[in-house]
């Protein structure tokens, strides 16, 4: 039998509270999961209404808005009749006097306004035939002069449902049981979540005194304060336990010691590499190489924007497996970039003498018989493939790195079909490439687990693409220019959004597109290529081969045009009702071209009427070719839930915290959760303990949630 806890003061049902009860209980349930104390108090305010501030009456005009004011109440009396009965009253300051007048609650608010009292009053002020006056005004009375303190405050706004409006608990409601609630809070009942040290550091407020600030915050500072505290604790508590992952990973998981710098690697490096590497290039290669030679196991997340040379990055890492007699592998999402990159790194590698082979699922029969028998017998060097290379028929002799390109069509169970592939009990060391950059604070949070490297800077002498937004009654223009290209020898894309139309969505279908710009690009002098997502994979392999062999001048498609394939001479990438796509689609679209020497366009052709976001995302397409500036405006744009891709990792939504702006937080969230995990790995220390039971706390409210949901 389990023993049960013991039974906090925070877990008693919200039913039980003043001003509640059962049925409002059921309400607070269902709509706000507010279930106990503990829920009530993470319920915090959206809003603040400033009273701060005393006006006086010679000040007011009718534009004044809402206004606190501290006066006498003067001549309290009913006018009118029947459904025009009305309760009106003058309140005086030293300065004038202004008209109070209420509708509703006639009868009762008679006997509670006393006329000849001292109040503090708040309402907003309206003009009516240039006079002033206040309709239905908050009242306090006041009995003495110190009881102002207690109103002129910061008055938490909450949010709540209609139900529970009609119920009688709104905003207002849930503020009088809020206050009777921490009326009642004793600190013993608000555990500390933070080490003492910590607090004393940072200077941050106790959690109980926190919360009381947040909720009903005397002045902008204190708000300020206690807002600081509660993101720093959300980030803190959401990168400790993938710090502790990475930690424990490092500290118990060995991977393939690759301490040799040999013939493979220096040759390349000194008689193939035709260009200097970019400062970020030798940068990340340090890292990995730091992390493969200490024979520890690397997990790690290379981002570089399109472009960037991550490919070069690969090969050198795959080389100092070799050198330690180590096999490595790349794999890539679909069959055609896989065999882009097989033929441009076996053309590169050829001089080293080493054997680079290729697998799909299309390589079958005695081809594949005998690339298998090479791999296990050690014979393959480097093998580049797709999926098919994570099957477990395919078994390597001594697997040391595997990289894996593109990462976003990966999930998390492809690399653990990876980690299986190990020697001596050893998995090999992984290298993560994605193309879709995330902001660095988005990766901290879904990616805190992984190391991650930034290629942060473009090879040099690229001429960034120039992208032009036009409304689409300006399409015939835009391929007459695309015509003028094509004489000079290049290619172009044509991006569709759909395939079929829609219902609902007027849409250019990409058949009538594909009509009209045969139509306008006739056979035979012209060749169009056309490639969508309906169609067979071997079919669309083979369309556009014949567009990066160069027999078609034009693709069509819609956005399945390959992520990360490579036509240098393609010149201009042409989006169809570009307000329809996300911003990180634009960019990795628009990173088709500009991948040769000549100048490349982007035309993003819209329709005139745009919303205030899609408007944004084209200007922001506009403005930089900085994938990493995009990806924080989509960040904007949609919160960081929202990133594509993202969603199956489990961002987490946080309750203050927002990743767009509270960068310096999370940094120093993760870098004392970093510092703490390497003191006191399992959090043993009694300073530690405090943050020891919050991750519990955290996890079983995470569990029971996954069992409402
Ligand atoms: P991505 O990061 O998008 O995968 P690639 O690896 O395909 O980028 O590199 C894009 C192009 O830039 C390739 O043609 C590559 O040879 C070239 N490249 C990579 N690094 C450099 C560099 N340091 N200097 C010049 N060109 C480079
Ligand atoms: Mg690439």
């Amino acid at each position: 039998m389990i023993q049960s806890e013991h039974h906090s003061f925070l877990d008693t049902s919200v039913e039980f509270l003043k001003g509640v009860g059962p049925k409002r209980a059921k309400l607070l349930n269902k709509d706000l999961r507010i279930y106990t104390f503990a829920d009530l108090i993470e319920h915090y305010p959206f809003r603040y209404t400033d009273r701060t501030q005393l006006h006086r009456i010679r000040e007011l005009n009718a534009d004044s808005g809402n206004v606190q004011l501290l006066g006498m109440m003067r001549r309290v009396s009913v006018a009118g009749s029947g459904f025009k009965k009305r309760l009106v009253a003058r309140f005086q300051d030293e300065t004038g006097s202004i008209d109070l007048t209420w509708f509703k609650g006639v009868q009762y608010l008679q006997k509670i306004i006393k006329p000849n009292q001292q109040y503090l009053i708040f309402g907003q002020v309206n003009s009516f035939n240039g006079r002033l006056s206040i309709t239905h005004p908050e009242t306090e009375l006041i009995e003495r002069e110190e009881d102002t303190s207690e109103y002129t405050t910061l008055v938490p706004v909450y949010s709540v449902t209609e139900p529970l409006r009609r119920s009688g608990l709104d905003s207002r409601g849930i503020r009088k049981s809020m206050a009777h609630l921490f009326g009642q809070l004793k600190d013993a009942d608000v555990p500390e979540t933070l080490p003492e040290y910590l607090i004393q550091k940072l200077k941050l407020p106790h959690r109980l005194p926190a919360l009381r600030m947040l909720h009903f915050p005397a002045d902008w500072e204190q708000h300020k304060a206690a807002v600081r505290r509660f993101k720093f604790e959300e980030l803190f508590f959401n990168q400790l336990p993938l710090v502790q992952s990475n930690s424990i990973n490092k500290r118990t998981i060995k991977g393939p010691k690759l301490e040799q710098l040999g013939d493979a690697f220096n040759r390349f490096y000194n008689e193939i590499l035709s260009f200097e590497l970019t400062g970020a290039q030798k940068r990340v290669i340090k890292e990995i190489r730091a992390d493969v030679r200490s024979g520890r196991h690397m997990n790690r997340l290379l981002q570089g924007d399109v472009g960037s040379g991550k490919t070069i990055v690969a090969v050198i890492v795959m080389l100092m497996a070799l050198d330690n007699d180590y096999q490595a592998c790349l794999m890539a999402p679909t069959e055609i970039l896989a065999r882009q990159h097989y033929d441009g790194i076996s053309e590169l590698l050829k001089p080293l003498g080493l054997t680079v082979s290729f697998l799909s699922g299309s390589i079958k029969g005695k081809k594949r018989k005998l690339i298998l028998e090479q791999l296990q017998a050690g014979e393959i060097d480097i093998l580049i493939g797709t999926h098919a290379l994570i099957e477990e028929w395919v078994v390597f002799k001594q697997l040391g790195i595997a990289v894996i390109d593109e990462q976003h069509r990966f999930g998390v169970a492809q690399r653990a079909k990876l980690w299986a592939k190990r020697t001596d009990d050893k998995p090999p060391h992984i290298l993560v490439m994605t193309a879709t950059p995330i902001p660095r604070t988005l990766a901290m949070t879904v990616y805190g687990d992984l190391d991650v490297s930034t290629i942060d800077e473009l090879p040099p002498g690229r001429t960034p693409v120039e992208t032009l937004v036009r409304t689409n009654t300006r399409r015939t223009e835009i391929y007459t220019f695309i015509k003028q290209q094509i004489e000079e020898g290049r290619q172009a894309y044509i991006v569709y959004p759909l395939i079929e139309e829609s219902e609902t969505l007027d849409l250019q279908n990409l058949e009538d597109g594909y009509a009209m710009v045969k139509d306008y690009f006739p056979e035979p002098k012209y060749q169009i290529s056309m490639v969508h997502g309906r169609m067979k994979a071997a079919e669309k392999d083979a369309e556009m081969q014949r567009f990066v062999r160069g027999e078609t001048q034009i693709m069509v498609a819609t956005t399945v045009i390959e992520v990360g394939v490579n036509v240098p001479n393609a010149s201009v990438m042409v989006i169809e009702n570009a307000e329809r796509f996300g911003l990180s689609q634009l960019h990795q679209l628009r990173g088709r071209v500009g991948r040769g020497a000549k100048r490349s366009y982007c035309v993003l052709l819209a329709a005139y009427k745009r919303s205030k976001e899609a408007k944004k995302r084209l200007d922001t397409m506009a403005e930089t070719t900085d994938g990493f500036k995009i990806a924080e405006v989509d960040m904007e744009i949609r919160g960081g839930g929202d990133i594509e891709g993202t969603q199956q990792s489990g961002v987490i939504q946080f309750r203050l915290a927002d990743l767009a702006t509270d960068q310096n937080i999370l940094q120093a969230a993760r870098t004392i959760a970093q510092r703490i995990v390497t003191d006191d790995p399992h959090l043993d220390h009694p300073v530690h303990t405090c943050i020891r039971k919050q991750l519990k706390r955290i996890r079983k409210s995470k569990s029971s949630w996954s069992r409402i949901s």
